[in-house]
């Protein structure tokens, strides 16, 4: 059995297209054009790139777009000055402060002081919270994305056992939270679980949120499953010739190889769920904007 690969490309490519159309009926029937300000400190060059894409997708689909890049010696205070800013700018609607940031500056704070109204990458605990009690809340983009892409491999999620092996703020427990609004039977995992393997293979859904290459084998997935891999790591080639060149390639938290021959649909690494990460940050500062302007979601 080889498992179906779930294409996150051209699921966020129709997730733009239609928060662009969305951009569209707001500008035309509110003049209300949702704007998002992404914030880069210092100059690591991921999430440079990672900003580049925010900001480039977000004139695509006719938003207004601002990128604050400050330097890496930028300090607290200054930071927290500009989000206050930004908190009170009518024009934006939501505010990415790229992390991570560095190593002087406090994450949890400026996280703190981002508008819960304007948190689009869904952090601030009201947000948290809000999802935790099954209120309308700014959910983080990765675990939007990872329901989108479930839904459209497996439709209704009803009573499936769902597996996330990971449990951050960002990925791992909003993912849970989304698959119990969903009415999976969900366990999360994490580094003290107990036989790990075991566990995985009890999934019907198995989200993986880690950050370690290829940790999840083939024989830790139950056969058919639906497995979506949102671990992003970066690795040697396994050819030994581009390998010593230095030359590195992305894979995910899954063996992708040994997972094709068991599961029943996965999300590759790349073209999984990173595409769907963006188009998720899009749509919430759509919804942001249709909330802050009182307009019905
Ligand atoms: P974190 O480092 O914040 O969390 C990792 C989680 O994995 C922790 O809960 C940790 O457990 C758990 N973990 C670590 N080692 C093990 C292990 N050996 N067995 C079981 N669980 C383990 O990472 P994130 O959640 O931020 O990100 C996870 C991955 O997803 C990364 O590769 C990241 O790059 C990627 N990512 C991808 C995005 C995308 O757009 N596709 C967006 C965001 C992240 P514990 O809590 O016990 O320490």
């Amino acid at each position: 059995m080889t498992a179906k690969i779930i294409d996150g490309k051209v699921v966020a490519e129709r997730l733009r297209a239609q928060v662009a159309e969305e951009v569209a009926r707001l500008r035309a029937d509110y003049k209300l054009q949702p704007g998002l300000a992404v914030v880069l400190v210092g100059e690591d060059p991921a999430s440079q790139v990672y900003v580049r894409s925010k900001g480039e997708h977000s004139l695509a689909v006719g938003m207004h777009s601002v990128t604050h890049r400050l330097p890496a010696e930028t300090q607290q205070a200054e930071l927290l000055r500009l989000v206050a800013e930004l908190n009170a700018d009518p024009l934006i609607h939501g505010i990415l402060v790229q992390f991570p940031l560095p190593k002087h500056l406090d994450e949890k704070a400026v996280i703190a002081a981002i508008s819960p109204d304007k948190d689009v990458d869904g952090l601030h605990t009201v947000n948290a919270g809000r999802l935790a009690s099954g209120l309308p809340a700014l959910v983080p983009c990765t675990p939007l994305g990872c329901m989108i892409l479930l839904r459209e491999t497996l439709g209704d999620l009803t009573g499936k056992r769902a597996v996330v092996v990971g449990r951050s703020q960002l990925v791992g427990k909003p993912v849970a939270q989304l698959l119990l609004q969903a009415d999976c039977t969900v366990t999360i995992a994490h580094s003290r679980t107990q036989d790990l393997p075991a566990v995985c293979r009890e999934a019907d859904i198995l989200v993986a949120a880690v950050g370690r290459p290829r940790m999840i084998r083939g024989d830790w997935i139950k056969p058919g499953a639906t497995v979506i891999d949102v671990g992003i790591n970066r690795v040697p080639f396994d050819d030994p010739e581009k390998a010593a060149q230095g030359k590195t390639k992305l894979v995910g938290d899954v063996h992708y190889k040994e997972a094709l021959e068991v599961a029943g649909a996965i999300t590759p690494v790349p073209a999984g769920v990173g595409p769907m990460t963006v188009a998720c940050l899009l749509q919430n500062t759509v919804t942001a904007a249709k909330r802050l302007a009182g307009i019905e979601v």
